[in-house]
């Protein structure tokens, strides 16, 4: 906690990049000092940093057809499909894989259970690169369900497997699980929720009781960052920010304790910058004073 003129800025003890991110960024860095290096998608869901690593000649691309000939790719932390998996092999890349040992866990669970069962529910946002990833290793018997009123429009099933995304709320998957049980004699479940995700979604929820305004700080495309952004405001006064310059000092409008969490994929930098920023409103309104 830190105390800047009676106003409190608590960090929560979890921001910053999440281990898999950490992973990516730097296979990233090191394998760019050897020459250019393509990522199919940004190589993370922060603009700020995917600004950052152009510069240093990591290059994102939505398209593998893009990429010229003879290139090194990197896999980024969500993964990838098994048919982009499969082209980068037929094109004769250098591959480097950085996909999360967590997300890879995911994607060897789905396949364990598309091989049991003849349904696979993954319980995530459908369009998410992760997402897309695991379902692909379903084996053509998986599905997505995004939210729980999805649920009651399935048929029952004899028997079913059912995964999470790595970032998904753990409320709502298990609110969804208690109605998939309704809709089947048997069912397999793996709480794949990363533990990481798990410990913010908590730290958060700490944080939002104790503050009267919450910042949290990360990509506006970044899912993990959306969720705890849609936790904060149902608990308290919360802003979703992507750096300082996206900052509006006007959010402070009478806080007097400002809580900071972040996503998994946002730089402690950003954060620093942010407290700096705010650091700066109050020495400057006590300096008028
Ligand atoms: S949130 Fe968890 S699963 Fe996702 S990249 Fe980070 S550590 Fe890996």
């Amino acid at each position: 906690m830190d105390t800047v003129q009676n106003y409190n800025i608590i960090r929560g003890d979890n921001c910053g990049f999440c281990s898999g991110v950490k992973r990516a960024v730097n296979i990233a860095k090191k394998a760019a000092k050897e020459g250019k290096v393509y990522t199919i998608g940004e190589l993370i869901h922060n603009p700020v940093v995917v600004n950052q690593l152009r510069e240093l000649n990591i290059i994102p691309v939505e398209d593998i057809a893009h990429i010229p000939t003879g290139s090194t790719v990197l896999i980024r932390s969500h993964g990838i499909t098994v048919s982009q998996e499969k082209e980068i092999i037929k094109r004769g890349f250098k591959v480097i894989d950085a996909t999360c040992p967590k997300v890879k866990r995911a994607h060897r669970i789905c396949e364990n259970l598309s091989d049991e069962f003849s349904s696979v529910y993954i319980i995530g946002a459908a369009n998410h690169p992760e997402v897309r990833g695991i379902l692909s290793r379903a084996k053509g018997n998986g599905k997505v369900i995004s939210d729980i009123t999805e649920v009651s429009k399935l048929k029952n099933k004899k028997e079913m497997g059912v995964l999470a995304q790595t970032t998904f709320r753990k409320d709502k998957f298990f609110k969804i699980i208690s109605e998939l049980v309704k809709k089947t004699d048997v069912i397999k479940i793996y709480n794949t929720i990363c533990e990481e995700t798990l410990i913010r979604q908590r730290e958060l929820k700490k944080i939002a009781a104790r503050v009267d305004l919450l910042l949290v700080v990360g990509g506006k495309n970044s899912s993990n960052t959306k969720k705890l952004f849609e936790r904060a405001c149902e608990v308290t006064k919360a802003y979703h920010v992507e750096d300082s310059d996206g900052f509006d000092i006007a959010y402070l409008d009478n806080a007097k304790k400002i809580g900071i969490m972040t996503g998994a994929s946002t730089p402690i930098e950003t954060v620093i910058d942010i407290e700096n920023k705010i650091r700066n409103y109050f020495l400057k309104r006590k300096i008028k004073q």
